[in-house]
């Protein structure tokens, strides 16, 4: 019998932490059925880098694919959660110790599912992804790539140069993924963006088994 499914997404609420300077994340019920509304109905406004969700290409490349342009091989499938314990940045020496396939979809847990996502700020010191790590994956030519906290590349560094990298290789990414609960190993995984036109980005629900 098949283990039942995991959901390693975070919850969307009103306020919750998002990256620094982007818009804030407004849930709002604008129709209240104990107000005498017949029904009830929320508002939301929110970046479409919020909580966990993808980057499309078109994120750091000027005329890259965006959302709807996604193919959906590359977010339902066969995938591999790799566990790091870095404190500061997963580097090519890391990856080099694990073994990477072309067209692969990876997950990256470090002490940000446990970690960062229990703090009540935001997290300037989460692992992120440095620039020659991001090279390598490139190399390596790796599909799609999914990372535990709200970026692949860090806060003040590698920001900038990572996203770069990867989007610049056509590479989709999953950030804002919580993986407390996942175990290093092989999962199916289905992750599904909303399919916003246009987007460089779109919020997502992921679960694994
Ligand atoms: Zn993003």
């Amino acid at each position: 019998m098949k283990r039942p499914w995991k959901d390693v997404s975070v919850p969307l609420r009103d306020g919750m932490i998002h990256w620094p300077g982007d818009p804030e994340c407004h849930i709002k019920r604008v129709n209240r059925m104990e107000d005498g509304a017949v029904c009830n109905l929320t508002h939301l406004s929110l970046s479409a880098h919020t909580g966990t969700h993808m980057d499309a290409p078109r994120h750091f490349v000027a005329d890259g694919k965006t959302m709807e342009q996604m193919p959906l091989e590359a977010v339902i499938g066969r995938c591999r959660v790799f566990e790091f314990d870095c404190e500061d940045q997963i580097t090519a020496d890391d990856l080099k110790k694990i073994k990477l396939m072309p067209g692969q979809r990876v997950l990256f847990k470090t002490r940000n599912s446990t970690f960062s996502w229990g703090l009540k700020e935001f997290d300037k010191h989460f692992v992120s992804i440095r620039q020659d790590a991001a090279q390598y994956l490139v190399e390596q030519k790796v599909m799609t790539v999914g990372v535990d906290y709200l970026s692949i590349g860090g806060y003040e560094k590698d920001g900038v140069e990572t996203h770069q990298i990867m989007l610049g290789a056509g590479m989709w990414v999953i950030e804002g993924l919580n993986l407390a609960d996942i175990k290093p190993g092989y999962y199916e995984l289905i992750c599904l963006p909303l399919k916003i036109e246009g987007a460089d980005g779109a919020p997502c629900r992921v679960v694994l088994r």
